[in-house]
């Protein structure tokens, strides 16, 4: 039965004022699964009122009555894990052992953030006798969070938690796509004893309706993840509205193995950096970095690995599809694209025959060797199970490659050296290193990206940083 599924403004599910809705698909039969609600400038309009009505009372709140709300969010959210992963899954089409790690991640979000707040204090400013000077951390108000369709749940509370943890309200604009969960968030959140107005969800396209949260006067300030288009967009808005933004954007991430490192971690690590979410992962190491004298081991041990890695939409399977027609089309016109380079993939380069696997947008993990850096298909996000093994000589040419990019989300260092470890996360131009696990970290550490892969950090307590703003107030005594 296809869902219908309306904005949830001011506590109570509220049908878009155009009456039009779009359609959502089930990528794993390619079938119309959802319709949802065509938000527009009207219905924005609606939410950031609410919000902004809900700000005075939620604000004053003393921080421990914010974080508890925030903690009964979390175990309704784990209370909740079977809906909400089965949900999760009709919308992105998440394998089955994937979505409830997804909505375990969102409730500890709320958890971290809930705890948090209690400690997240001002100073006092010494400026000698007659003085006395202290700052406070102050929320900015309505502030409008925009979101894609890779990991829903996961994405709107990373930053819905801080958010809402620092004394702001949200409107939060999932991605058309995949607007089941957000929408389930915010009825929870309600049933939880947030009061209404303090999140409010709107659905619908970039255009239509994530234009209008980013130009609405009463949001103070944006966060958004996405493509480094959309991106672009918003902070054109922000700039001319002069509000604070963080943009959490693409990236082609490197992730280098040295010849000393642990084959038996570093192949099974590099596999998973870049089939997890079916590699649409903005983090995903999509650039494997060799280095020469191992570069045949590693690309038969990714042959061997990768036949292991089951694709397609049995519960079993460690990969599911492509989670919107337009990225499988995308995805599969890279193949064309590489070939054109001259590359043939050593593993994969097709997709799963849509009549034997029900319909969906499957591809078969792929990977290209003997890539070079100056090569398109190694410098431009695919968004998809592709891996580019680029081989090279030595230290100093394998930080050159790696930092041969637009981007700088996130790298990968495989090696026994401490001290190279430490040599090399120094030099990479990235706002993650990992060493020895890819994507090692929680919901404690930052996240966010060097160069074009934005500015701004979710997570830990640094995000908390840019949920609120700093006030100084100096008084002659
Ligand atoms: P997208 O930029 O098309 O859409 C993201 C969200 O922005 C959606 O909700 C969309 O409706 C909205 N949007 C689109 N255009 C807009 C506009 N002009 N104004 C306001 N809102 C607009 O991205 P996508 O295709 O949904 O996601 C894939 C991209 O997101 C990839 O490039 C990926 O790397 C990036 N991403 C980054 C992170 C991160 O944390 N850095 C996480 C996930 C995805």
């Amino acid at each position: 039965m296809t869902d219908i599924l309306d904005h949830y403004i001011d506590g109570a599910a509220t049908a878009p004022q155009s009456k039009a809705y779009v359609d959502a698909f089930d990528p794993r039969t390619g079938k119309v699964s959802a319709r949802v609600a065509g938000g527009t400038a009207a219905d924005v309009d609606a939410a950031v009122r609410s919000a902004a009505a809900a700000l005075p009372a939620w604000r004053a709140r003393r921080p421990i009555e914010r974080g508890r709300i925030l903690n009964a969010i979390a175990q309704a959210l784990r209370a909740e894990s079977a809906s909400l992963s089965a949900l999760e899954r009709r919308d992105t089409g998440k394998p089955a052992w994937q979505a409830p790690l997804e909505i375990e991640g969102a409730a500890q979000y709320f958890e971290f953030y809930a705890g948090l707040v209690n400690l997240y204090q001002g100073e006092k400013i010494d400026l000698g006798a007659g003085y006395h000077s202290y700052t406070s951390r102050e929320p900015f108000g309505v502030v409008g969070v925009i979101t894609p369709w890779n990991a829903p749940l996961n994405q709107a509370a990373r930053a819905v938690a801080p958010a809402l943890a620092a004394g702001n309200t949200v409107v939060l604009k999932p991605s058309e796509f995949t607007s089941g969960t957000s929408v389930a968030l915010a009825r929870i959140a309600v049933a939880c004893g947030l009061p209404a107005g303090v999140l409010n969800v709107v659905l619908g396209t970039g255009p239509d309706c994530g234009t209008a949260v980013v130009s609405h006067p009463l949001v103070r300030k944006v966060a958004f993840t996405g493509s480094v288009r959309a991106g672009r967009e918003i902070g054109r808005i922000a700039a001319e509205r002069i509000i604070p933004l963080t943009l959490e954007l693409g990236g082609k991430s490197p992730n280098i193995i040295f010849a000393d490192a642990d084959l038996g971690q570093a192949i099974p690590g590099a596999v998973r950096a870049f089939v997890v979410n079916a590699g649409q992962v903005c983090l995903a190491g999509s650039r494997l970095l060799v280095e020469q004298s191992i570069h045949q081991t590693v690309v038969d041990g990714l042959k061997q690995a990768l036949a292991a890695v089951k694709v397609g939409p049995a519960d079993d399977a460690m990969v599911g599809p492509l989670t919107t027609q337009a990225q499988y089309e995308r995805v599969k016109a890279w193949f064309d694209a590489a070939r054109a380079e001259g590359l043939e993939p050593v593993v994969g380069g097709t997709v799963l025959d849509p009549e034997a696997c029900g319909g969906g947008w499957f591809v078969q993990p792929t990977v290209y060797d003997g890539v070079t850096n100056d090569m398109r298909i190694a410098r431009e996000e695919v968004f998809g199970p592709v891996l580019s093994v680029i081989p090279f000589a030595d230290e100093a040419e394998a930080i050159a490659i790696a930092n041969d990019t637009d981007y700088g989300l996130a790298a990968g260092i495989w090696t026994q050296n401490l001290s190279r470890a430490h040599r090399v996360a120094a030099a990479l131009e990235a706002g993650q290193v990992y060493v020895n696990e890819y994507q090692a970290g929680g919901v404690e550490t930052p996240l966010g990206g060097f160069k074009m892969s934005g500015y701004g950090r979710e997570k830990g307590i640094e995000a908390l940083h840019h949920y609120t703003q700093l006030k100084c107030v100096t008084i002659k005594l």
